[in-house]
């Protein structure tokens, strides 16, 4: 109960919430409808009543000089004066009534509007040209207005014959008063009930969003086993998922780069170690012995080469993560880029036991950065020398025509497992158990090919097989 007050006095003072927000929005509309009423029923409702009465008159007046010259035209007078409750004369041209006539009125002279009257409602018709006219009057004798219709019928033996029918308008003050009594009773209560159930909807509305901000904060705190519960709406979930999925890549990023400091220190220390020993054995050993000294010297130039292409992975990899670099775009030969960047594998003598099998024809040009595509090729063959241990036969396929060039580096050692695929373009990530020389490789080699390749755009993969050998690919657009 105390946790309930304390909530709802922090909602009320913080007005940037959701939950306040809503309550808000809420309320004002629920008043804005209230007073929308308040306006139509107390200040519209005369006006509206006058103007549904001038408009049903008319009709009834316009249906029944329609009906002039119909047989029962009497009987239909009749009618509507009984079923509307509106008074139906008709005049001729001396004013004087022709219908209702009562048996006895033949023997007595029959009534007659007062002149002054007749001229202004039925006078004016010939004069302005109309054919009928509406007057809104107040009689002398009647407290409340009337709607009056003055039409012309037609001429019958020679004598024009009018129309008049007469609608008193009823107060509609009394209704009016009462209705606003029963308003201030409505409004009060309605705006309670929105107090209150707009209270409760929003503060459920919010809910998930509260739930999910709490436990962002335990995932900030660095609790990695949080779950983004879903349910209640479609874009919670969606949100959810998302956020699940950031927290997966999260942490699995963390336990990559965790990885990442273990396998770098190792790589460090491993031919540092060796380099060292190395160095120690040529000068308390080998020095004098030239062929000895040799062989000792190339180990720690191998160990020294490794290192190096270690720091260069590190840098490369911050190269493309910080995205200071933009792709730099212009047209080359991939096959030219191929040879340039075999050369570059030349210098070290373990390649050469590789035999390179090169098959490029087409247009074998694109449009990319180059500088970035050449270490996309080189990533590709230092993989394919680094996991074929046994069969060294390497083949690069190039082919073109006038939209793609394909790129293929296909090798025949140890392949990849099924399992380990998709995981392989990582950061990080290294195929346990499996390396052929556990010492080479950081794991951030394929992750930078597919940076490179995904700002360009271009599309890549792998055909593999474990134990048979592996195809890795990219395809430029020109
Ligand atoms: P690394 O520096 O470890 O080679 P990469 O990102 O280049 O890192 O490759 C990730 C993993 O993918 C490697 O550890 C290796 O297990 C696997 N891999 C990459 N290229 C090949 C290949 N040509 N044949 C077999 N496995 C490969």
């Amino acid at each position: 109960m105390t946790q309930e007050v304390k909530e709802i006095r922090r909602i009320r003072i913080d007005k940037n919430s959701i939950l306040f927000k809503l309550w808000k929005y809420f309320v004002s509309f629920a008043a804005l409808i209230l007073i929308s009423i308040w306006l139509f029923q107390t200040v519209f409702l005369s006006s509206f009543y006058e103007t549904m009465k001038i408009h049903e008159v008319t009709k009834v007046g316009n249906q029944l000089r329609a009906e002039y010259e119909s047989e029962d035209f009497e009987t239909k007078l009749s009618n509507y004066a009984n079923t509307k409750g509106l008074e139906i004369k008709v005049l001729d041209e001396t004013g004087a009534w022709v219908f209702p006539l009562r048996l006895f009125d033949e023997f007595i002279e029959r009534p007659r509007m007062i002149w002054e009257n007749f001229d202004k409602f039925f006078g004016s018709l010939k004069r302005d040209n109309r054919i009928y006219k509406i007057y809104t009057v107040r009689y002398e004798n009647l407290k409340d207005p009337s709607i009056i219709y003055a039409g012309y019928l037609g001429n019958t033996n020679g004598e024009d014959y009018y129309l008049y029918i007469n609608s008193v308008l009823k107060p509609v003050d009394a209704t009016v008063d009462v209705i606003r009594r029963m308003l201030i009773i409505i409004s009060f209560i309605s705006l309670v009930m929105a107090l209150i159930i707009s209270y409760f909807v929003s503060k459920r509305l919010s809910r998930p969003l509260v739930r999910m901000s709490n436990t962002a904060k335990e995932l900030a705190k660095g609790d990695y086993k949080v779950e983004f519960r879903k349910g209640e709406y479609t874009e919670i979930d969606d949100l959810s998922n998302t956020l699940n999925y950031a927290k997966d890549e999260l942490t699995k990023t963390i336990e990559m780069r965790k990885d990442l400091v273990a396998n770098v220190s190792h790589d460090l220390k491993t031919p540092l170690t060796v380099i060292k020993s190395y160095g120690e054995m040529i000068r308390d050993i080998s020095g004098p012995n030239e062929e000895l000294r040799n062989k000792h010297l190339e180990t720690i130039i191998s160990e020294a080469d490794n290192l190096t292409a270690l720091v260069n992975d590190l840098l490369d990899l911050s190269k493309v993560e910080s995205n200071l670099e933009e792709i730099k775009k212009e047209e080359f030969n991939l096959e030219d880029s191929l040879y340039y960047v075999l050369d570059r594998f030349k210098i070290n003598k373990n390649y050469s036991e590789y035999k390179f099998n090169i098959k490029s024809k087409g247009n074998t040009k694109i449009k990319a950065d180059k500088s970035k595509i050449n270490q996309v090729i080189y990533n590709l063959i230092n993989n394919a020398i680094n996991y074929s241990p046994d069969n060294k036969e390497i083949e690069i396929v190039i082919k073109g025509d006038s939209k793609f060039t394909e790129f293929h580096c296909i090798d025949n050692g140890i392949g990849i497992k099924e399992e380990d695929i998709n995981g392989i373009w990582d950061r990080f990530y290294r195929v346990r158990d499996n390396h052929a020389r556990p010492e080479i490789g950081t794991g951030l080699g394929l992750y930078i090919v597919k940076t490179i390749l995904e700002l360009h755009d271009f599309e890549y993969g792998v055909h593999s097989k474990f134990g048979e050998g592996s195809d890795f690919y990219f395809i430029a657009t020109k």
